[in-house]
């Protein structure tokens, strides 16, 4: 079965960007993909959701069963979610047989300075309450799979690196 690589960071710390490096990556490879982006999935399969503990958690759950009918036919996913909590990021692991944590790593001020969607920028002027690292916690990753440094790294290095992982993965009977 094909693995779900799992994309956890904060807001801006470049999940988005490094999937799409990698789902470039994979079709060049004739590798049969797709890619769950958290915000759109959030939009419409939870507009029922809000970002309380539960909310989140739940919010995960459901890409992740989204993630599981993928895999069962024949589909590498990408997974691209901020998933802040350490329980939910445990359950989802226990969910998939093939399965690859990427803690996408940069300080939360760099994340801020990039502000790719303005919602830095929102939540100080206070119009975001519960923002994931501001006002609402991450618990960062202890032992990911593989870790990107996106503050240190360039795309290409950080797309590579989950490459690698998959790769290996797949290697493995
Ligand atoms: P997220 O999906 O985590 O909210 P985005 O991918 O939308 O974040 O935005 C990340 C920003 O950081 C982009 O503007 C991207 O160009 C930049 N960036 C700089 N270095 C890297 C890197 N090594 N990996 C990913 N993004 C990077």
């Amino acid at each position: 079965m094909p693995p779900v690589v799992w994309l956890t960071g904060l807001s801006g710390s470049g999940k988005t960007t490094i999937c799409n490096a990698v789902m470039r990556e994979l079709k060049r490879r004739a590798v049969r993909a797709a890619f769950l982006d958290g915000d759109e999935i959030r939009k419409h399969l939870c507009p029922d959701l809000g970002y309380t503990r539960a909310d989140r958690i739940q919010n995960v759950l459901r890409i992740s069963y989204v993630a599981g009918l993928l895999t069962q036919q024949e589909v590498t996913v990408l997974a691209a979610a901020i998933t802040p909590y350490e329980e939910a990021r445990q359950r989802i692991r226990e969910a998939h047989p093939r399965f690859i944590e990427v803690f996408v790593n940069a300080p939360i001020e760099i994340c801020e300075t990039r502000d790719p969607k303005g919602l830095y920028k929102k939540t100080r002027a206070g119009l975001i309450e519960h923002f994931t690292g501001i006002s609402d916690p991450y618990e960062a990753p202890q032992s990911p799979d593989v870790e990107c440094r996106t503050d240190h790294e360039t795309v290409e290095e950080s797309c590579a690196k989950v490459m690698a992982a998959i790769l290996e993965l797949n290697a493995k009977k």
